[in-house]
């Protein structure tokens, strides 16, 4: 891809919809620090200054900064509801007319159902969350809700590695939990050669501690 071109996918999003009548749904991934939280904020806080009824929610086990609020990378934030399971946001989105979700990765499947519901009602539904976990898969609901959404931005990080484009998390230390909260001290963003490189290498360190227990 050019670089034009990919500067100016960055930051494309859906153009207003006129029929108030319609929602739609809008997918906001990427890798580890590839401004995915930044960009909710951003499109929440148009919606905002527009005096658009705004809700935001996470889920609960995302407790690194604050209780209450979406914490980006940056420490720009946001006031958010955090709800254990995604039906919650179905009963607790009310007269809200846009809806931000982050950490989509985290919740339950019936997610994909939960904002398609809620785009039925006409609302605007913005998901922000990783698309692949440590090991490179599809994570949680995320896949589904990019099939079904109306638009995906899928952002990108910079390899800490190489330089290059980075689409991947990659994680430093080695535990087996999906699971696993950290920031820069738990996660590098890496392209995806340095990716399978780094997990080639994990492999074999595995393998020469299996060996010498
Ligand atoms: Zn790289």
């Amino acid at each position: 891809m050019r670089l034009a071109d990919y500067i100016r996918s960055m930051f494309q999003e859906p153009r207003a919809h006129f029929d108030k009548r319609k929602g739609w749904i809008e997918v906001v991934c990427g890798s580890m620090f590839s401004g995915k939280t930044e960009e909710l904020i951003r499109r929440l806080t148009r919606a905002k200054i527009a005096n658009q009824n705004v809700e935001i929610f996470k889920p609960t086990l995302d407790n690194r900064y604050n209780e209450t609020e979406v914490v980006s990378h940056n420490s720009n934030s946001i006031q958010s509801t955090p709800v254990m399971a995604s039906v919650n946001i179905l009963l607790m989105s009310g007269e809200a007319n846009v809806i931000g979700i982050d950490e989509a990765q985290f919740f339950d499947d019936e997610l994909v159902n939960v904002c398609q519901n809620l785009a039925e009602q006409g609302k605007r539904i913005i998901v922000a969350g990783l698309d692949m976990d440590y090991l490179g898969k599809p994570f949680g609901p995320v896949p589904e809700l990019m099939a079904v959404a109306d638009y995906v931005t899928k952002l990108h990080a910079i390899c800490m590695s190489c330089g290059d484009v980075a689409t991947h998390s990659f994680r430093k230390v080695n535990v087996d939990n999906l699971v696993m909260l950290g920031e820069s001290d738990t996660y590098e963003a890496r392209c995806r050669t340095c990716f399978n490189e780094g997990m080639k290498n994990s492999l074999s360190q595995e393998k020469n501690t299996a060996h010498s227990v």
